[in-house]
């Protein structure tokens, strides 16, 4: 059986990334992952300017005329200005061009402004209150490389770069099926042994918020023909992840159909929970996540196998954050797999705290009402004490 790392790693070695680019404007460039070298069109700041409302003047002019200098002029935004004049001092405000022969701007809270003449004070100094031409970054220079994920301030980066369509790489395909006699979907109503699906949705919606095309491939019953005839005819996505069916049960039938029509890279991995996951391929290009049916185990493999598969096949490179928290709480453990505890996180007096939530089964759903985060527990390790401190893999780091 694979270690965790082992795992990811055979992941990460087996995935086939996307062939296939697109161009895109900006406002949809959004999570998107960058296919070619993103270079500054422009430099940035454009042209010596203002960083304040204020007066523009050299300040050789300032001790030559008893730090009274007449006012002469205006440089406002968009404005060519005119050159300073020797001896004045010019209007200017935020972002507008700073003067031919000016050298310092004082902000207007700091002189006395009467009858065109500017009174300034005797701390002065050169080069205040300027943002420089190319201080920020110069034409050509590299801003992106391809496989970097674009958020809000990176496309805010790339507009003012003056950059206005994205070459970016195709967004994966993903089917997604559940699989089990006992699944009923919520608004039907249920028969004895019957319960309701909810891996299904959770997947489809986690994809989702990685801006991957997520396809609902619904619920089968378990029966090996179901799956192979889904199989069959959806072989064009790039990604099929199921859930349940993959323990070793006499109903677990989707390792079996996966080895059939395709070829397992590994099933079972030391983690707790999520041992039964499976990986591996269908034909070239299509990757298989068998994703155990606990609610929990599907989740915590989605976040340890499915994200970091995803981010690899966009070209990217998985870098999940993992923290140092305090432990709220002690937690016993059983050395042999690596375990992955509900848990929420939160800030005590600026220190980060982890507390275990109750209730840790698999199968138990309401725990997840509180989790942010996950504690890893290495599999070798006894557990921890109240005050120790533990990793901690956050979710979210919104906890409104
Ligand atoms: P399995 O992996 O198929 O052996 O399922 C393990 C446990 O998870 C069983 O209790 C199933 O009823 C439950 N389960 C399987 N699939 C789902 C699902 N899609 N939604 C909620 N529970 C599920
Ligand atoms: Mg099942």
């Amino acid at each position: 059986m694979l270690s965790l790392e082992e795992a990811q790693a055979e992941i990460l070695a087996r995935i086939q990334p996307a062939r296939e680019t697109e161009t895109v404007s900006l406002d949809q460039a959004q999570g998107r992952f960058v296919a070619a070298e993103l270079r500054a069109l422009v430099d940035n700041p454009a042209f010596d300017n203002s960083a304040m409302d204020g007066y523009a003047l050299n300040i050789a002019d300032l001790s030559a005329h008893d730090f009274r200098l007449p006012l002469a002029g205006e440089s406002s935004c968009g404005d060519v200005p005119d050159v300073l004049r020797s001896g004045t001092t010019m209007r200017i405000f935020t972002g507008a061009p700073l003067p031919d022969g000016a050298d310092t701007v004082v902000i207007q809270e700091e002189v006395k402004a009467e009858d065109g003449e500017v009174a300034f004070p005797k701390s002065v100094q050169p080069d205040q209150n300027i943002r420089r031409h190319g201080e920020d970054f110069h034409q050509g220079d590299l801003l992106y490389a391809p496989g970097r994920k674009l958020t809000a301030y990176d496309l805010a980066l790339i507009s003012s770069a003056g950059i206005s369509t994205i070459p970016v790489y195709k967004k994966a395909r993903a089917l997604v099926v559940a699989t089990g006699d006992e699944l009923v979907a919520p608004g039907a109503s249920l028969k004895p042994g019957q319960i309701y699906e909810s891996n299904r949705l959770a997947t489809l919606l986690q994809l989702r918020q990685m801006n991957i095309t997520a396809v609902d491939g619904g619920t089968l019953h378990d029966d090996p023909d179901a799956l192979r005839a889904l199989l069959k005819s959806n072989a064009d996505f790039d990604f099929i992840i199921t859930s349940g069916g993959v323990s070793v049960g006499d109903y677990d039938l989707v390792k079996q159909v996966f080895s059939e029509i395709g070829e397992i890279n590994f099933w079972k991995v030391r983690i707790k929970p999520g041992k039964p996951v499976a990986f591996g391929r269908v034909g070239e290009y299509t990757h298989f996540f068998a994703l155990p049916g606990n609610p929990v185990s599907s989740l915590v493999t989605f976040k340890l196998f499915v994200e970091p598969a995803l981010i690899a096949w966009h070209h990217g490179t998985p870098q999940p954050l993992e923290l140092q928290a305090t432990a709220a709480n002690g937690f016993r453990h059983r050395p042999g797999r690596t375990e992955f505890l509900r848990a929420r996180l939160q800030t005590d007096k600026g220190r980060l705290m982890a507390a275990v939530l109750r209730g840790q089964g698999s199968h138990m759903l309401s725990p997840l009402r509180e989790t942010n985060a996950f504690i890893r527990v290495d599999a070798e390790s006894s557990g921890f004490d109240q005050g120790d401190a533990v990793v901690v893999i956050p979710l979210t780091l919104d906890t409104s």
